[in-house]
């Protein structure tokens, strides 16, 4: 079959590779009928994330037809279309029986390099490297999908895959930024990043209760879906101090709750035009990213940090002396996408939103080297991919 594998930075290639087979009773196995790139993909394709492996399949937004299922599998049938979750689940460990599903003890095969790095390990996912499992991703013509009873969502309506796919990941990560940002009515709201992931996170500020949304990011196209699409008042912060902005906006007080969905990647230091001399004094240093700086620095006091931006490296340093003297609460983590499910869907199928908004490129598995440079690179206005294998 047809995937697409990873060969370092940068080098994402369409490569002929074994079709996937049933390895445990509980698996199904899935013909892909959609399948999306994610900012978190961004990570592997710009080398950041260890444990990646010489042609690994990539991908972990996928739905499709279920094709087979194990002897064990009880709410799958061959034939049922799913949408798969990128948080791979046991269903029956401590976190699981606490939804906490992509913290899940026992999909991780490889818990053990986790916990070297960790102290414990979260959930295996699709096609996100070693360290967190090391299973084959949905960009690709089939997929493996352990635990089958405990993720896909079966979708019986006859909605098209562009307005459930992202059931998969983006639109429960963006769900659970907002809910993790404790929003209460009447708070203001600022989202880092607009991004497939702020985008829904800006759409659930508003079902939690915001008087207030404002959408920072430098990218114009995802600024004005940001505006046109999810009336959230906007920041360029190429062009205008982020803080000055939000101040003046928030009376002086700074944004109740701010959601970072940037991660690791951020452009800029949050240090530009601070001389040396200032940064000696302050005892700042160059290597902390600028959106958590940026944000803590914003936020009002005693208010609330949602994190659902990917942080990777240890040297991801968050400025924790400013964050515990504001009295800020921070809330992060890996979605998890199971608990989120059944509610997501059916304000889809009620029509309370239509999460194909994102989508700006549809293309086929072939282009997908070509459409990992694009997206990484935002040309083309790209905002979303979706492939048809
Ligand atoms: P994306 O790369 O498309 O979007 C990131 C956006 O951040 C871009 O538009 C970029 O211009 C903007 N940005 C960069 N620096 C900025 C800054 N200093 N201030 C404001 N904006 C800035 O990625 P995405 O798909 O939207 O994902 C966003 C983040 O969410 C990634 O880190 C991704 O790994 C993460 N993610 C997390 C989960 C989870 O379960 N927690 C799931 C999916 C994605
Ligand atoms: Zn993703």
């Amino acid at each position: 079959m047809k995937a697409l594998t990873w060969h370092g930075e940068q080098d994402i290639r369409v490569e002929e590779v074994p079709k996937p087979e049933l390895a445990n009773p509980t698996d199904a196995i899935i013909e892909v009928t959609a399948t999306a790139i994610c900012g978190s993909d961004l990570h592997l394709y710009n080398g950041y994330m260890p444990g990646m492996r010489e042609g690994d399949v990539l991908g972990h937004e996928p739905m499709g037809e279920v094709v087979e299922v194990g002897r064990d599998v009880e709410t799958l049938e061959v034939g049922d279309r799913v949408v798969v979750p990128f948080t791979i689940s046991c269903g029956s460990c401590w976190f699981c029986g606490n939804e906490m599903f992509s913290l899940c003890d026992n999909s991780n095969p490889n818990a053990e390099l986790a916990s070297k790095a960790m102290g414990h390990s979260p959930a295996g996912l699709f096609g996100f490297s070693h360290l967190l499992g090391g299973y084959a991703g949905g960009q690709a013509e089939y997929l493996r999908v352990p635990y089958a009873d405990v993720g896909p969502v079966t979708v019986d309506s006859d909605l098209p895959d562009e307005q459930v796919l992202f059931l998969s990941d983006i639109f429960p990560t963006g769900y659970m930024a907002a809910e993790n940002a404790d929003i209460e009515d009447g708070d203001t709201v600022a989202v880092w990043g607009c991004g497939p992931v702020g985008q829904f996170a800006i759409q659930s500020a508003w079902m939690f209760g915001a008087n207030q949304v404002i959408a920072i990011d430098r990218v114009q196209e995802r600024l004005d879906m940001a505006s046109d699409h999810g009336d959230a008042v906007t920041v360029n912060f190429e062009h205008e101090d982020v803080y000055d902005r939000l101040q003046s906006l928030t009376g002086g007080r700074g944004p109740d709750r701010c959601i970072d969905a940037v991660g690791t990647e951020a452009h800029g230091t949050g240090l530009e035009g601070v001389t040396d001399q200032v940064k000696q004094e302050m005892h700042l240093q160059d290597d902390r990213p600028h959106v958590l700086r940026q944000a803590i620095k914003c936020c009002r006091k005693g208010g609330t940090l949602s994190v659902p931006g990917v942080y990777i490296r240890e040297s991801d340093n968050i400025p924790f002396g400013p964050l515990m003297n504001k009295a800020l609460t921070v809330k992060s983590g890996q979605t998890h996408v199971q608990h989120y499910l059944d509610p997501l869907l059916e304000k889809i199928e009620d029509g309370e939103i239509d999460p194909s908004f994102v989508i700006t490129h549809q293309t086929s598995l072939e282009d997908g080297p070509e459409m990992y440079e694009t997206f990484n690179d935002k040309d083309d206005d790209c905002i979303k991919v979706v492939m048809t294998p």
